[in-house]
C-alpha cells in the first residue's frame, strides 16, 4: 500500500462532513484484504444536527461510483453512515487501543496555481468547492497504512481504528460515541498532520486544546406593517441584533481562557415589514471543558433574554462541540519512545479544538489513558486555507511511530 498514492487520491476527492461516501468505500476495500473485523454503521444516525439531506447524500454517492467506488458499498453507507471501525488483534494479551482518524473535508476551494504543490502535480481537488484543508486525507492513508504493517499481529492487545466522519463542526465523534465505540478500550490516541509544526517532528500530545459548543438561534416573531402597526409586530431581528451584542460582552473568565464568537446572521423578508423570522450561528470555546459549558448557558441565557425582550421566541440548537483534552503522562512518555529517532516536542499548544477530545474524555472517564499526536508536515499555508497542504515525507513518519507505539 503506497501511502502518498492513497494519500493523493483521497485528496483529490474530498467530502465534507457525513458524505465521505467515496473515502469509506476505499477505506472497506483496503480493509477487507486484511485480517481486521470490520464494523459499519458504527454510529448512531438519529439526533445528528444538520445532517445531510438526501439530495446531497445522493450527489456525493453518484460522485463517488463515478468515480470507481464500489456501488454497493457506496448504498449501504449512505444508509448507514460513514463511520468504520475495525479490529485487528495482535498474537498475545494486552491493551485494546482506539486509534482515530478522521476522513472529512472542508467546504473550501482549493487553489489552482502553480505555486500549490497539488496543482502543480495534479492531484487537486476533483470536487470544486470542497478540499481536504486540513490533512484528513493523510490521517486516512496513515490509518490503512498502519493496519497494514501491523497485521503481521506481532503486538500485544487489540487496536481498533476509528475512521470518523464530520470532525469540522464537531459531530462525528459524538455520533460514534453514541454507538459505543470505544468500549472497553484502555488507550486512546488521535494523530493529526500539520499544525505548524516543521516535517517530521512529533509531538507527543497537545496542550491549550478548546473546549467548544456550536449553536444555533432562530428567533420567531410577527411581521407586520413596519409604520400603518408597528405596535403589532415582534422583531425577530432587534432580538437577534441584541443577542449579538450580549453574547459579544460576556464577561471573560478568570479562571480559563475564553472565546465567545457570532459567525453568521440572516434576518427580516423586505424593507418596511416588522421582520417576524432571525437566524444566528455561534460558538462559545475555553480550554476548560466546565467552563465552556457554563459560558454556553450564560449565551444561551442571552439569546433567551433578548427573546424576551422583544416578545419573540427562540429555539436554541447545539450544532456541534468538543471538549477539553489533558493528555496522560505515560502515553506522552511512550509516544517519546516510539518515536526516538525523530525531532520530537513533549507537548505541542493547539490554537483549536477536535473532537477527538470526546473519545478522549470517554476512555479518561473509564480509567483509560489518551493522548493527542501531532507529525509536523510543514505546512506552507494555514489549516482550512486553500493553499494547505502537507509534506508527504510526514506519512510513514506517523506510520512507524504508531506502530512502534502498539508494539
Ligand atoms: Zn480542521
Ligand atoms: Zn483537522
Amino acid at each position: 500500500m503506497d501511502l502518498v498514492t492513497l494519500r493523493r487520491d483521497v485528496h483529490s476527492h474530498p467530502e465534507p462532513a457525513f458524505c465521505e461516501l467515496r473515502t469509506a468505500a476505499l477505506v472497506l476495500s483496503h480493509l477487507r484484504k486484511l485480517p481486521v473485523r470490520i464494523r459499519t454503521g458504527a454510529l448512531a444516525l438519529g439526533g445528528i444536527p444538520a445532517y445531510p439531506d438526501d439530495a446531497t447524500l445522493e450527489r456525493f454517492a453518484d460522485l463517488a461510483i463515478h468515480s470507481g467506488a464500489d456501488a454497493g458499498d457506496v448504498a449501504t453507507l449512505a444508509r448507514e453512515g460513514t463511520a468504520i471501525v475495525a479490529d485487528l488483534e495482535g498474537s498475545r494479551p494486552g491493551p485494546t487501543w482506539a486509534l482515530r482518524f478522521d476522513m472529512d473535508a472542508l467546504p473550501v476551494t482549493e487553489a489552482a496555481g502553480a505555486t500549490h504543490f497539488p496543482a502543480a502535480q495534479g492531484f487537486r481537488s476533483a470536487y470544486e468547492g470542497f478540499m481536504h484543508a486540513c490533512g484528513h486525507d493523510g490521517h486516512v492513508a496513515i490509518g490503512l497504512g498502519l493496519a497494514e504493517r501491523l497485521s503481521d499481529r506481532d503486538f500485544p492487545g487489540t487496536v481498533r481504528f476509528l475512521f470518523q466522519p464530520a470532525e469540522e463542526g464537531g459531530r462525528g465523534a459524538r455520533a460514534m460515541l453514541g454507538a459505543d465505540v470505544v468500549e472497553g478500550v484502555d488507550r486512546f490516541a488521535a494523530v493529526h498532520l500539520g499544525l505548524d509544526l516543521p516535517a517530521g517532528t512529533v509531538a507527543a500530545g497537545i496542550t491549550g486544546i478548546f473546549a467548544t459548543t456550536k449553536m444555533r438561534a432562530r428567533f420567531t416573531g410577527v411581521a407586520s406593517h413596519a409604520a400603518a402597526a408597528p405596535q403589532d409586530g415582534r422583531n425577530a431581528l432587534l432580538a437577534a441584533a441584541t443577542a449579538v451584542l450580549g453574547i459579544h460582552g460576556l464577561p471573560r473568565f478568570s479562571t480559563a481562557d475564553t472565546r465567545v464568537n457570532v459567525g453568521t446572521l440572516h434576518a427580516g423578508g423586505n424593507v418596511n415589514i416588522v421582520p417576524a423570522l432571525a437566524e444566528l450561528t455561534c460558538e462559545a470555546r475555553s480550554r476548560d471543558g466546565a467552563v465552556n459549558a457554563e459560558l454556553t448557558e450564560r449565551v444561551k441565557q442571552v439569546l433567551r433574554g433578548a427573546a424576551l425582550a422583544q416578545g419573540v421566541t427562540v429555539d436554541i440548537e447545539e450544532t456541534g462541540g468538543s471538549t477539553s483534552l489533558t493528555c496522560d503522562d505515560e502515553l506522552l512518555d511512550a509516544v517519546l519512545a516510539a518515536a526516538s529517532g525523530h525531532e520530537t516536542v513533549r507537548l505541542h499548544e493547539m490554537g483549536g479544538s477536535d473532537d477527538a477530545s470526546l473519545f478522549a474524555e470517554a476512555v479518561q472517564r473509564a480509567g483509560g489513558l489518551a493522548t493527542y499526536i501531532v507529525v509536523g508536515g510543514g505546512n506552507p499555508a494555514p489549516h482550512h486555507n486553500p493553499y494547505f497542504d502537507v509534506d508527504e515525507s510526514a506519512l510513514p513518519v506517523a506510520v512507524d511511530v504508531l506502530a512502534a507505539l502498539i508494539r
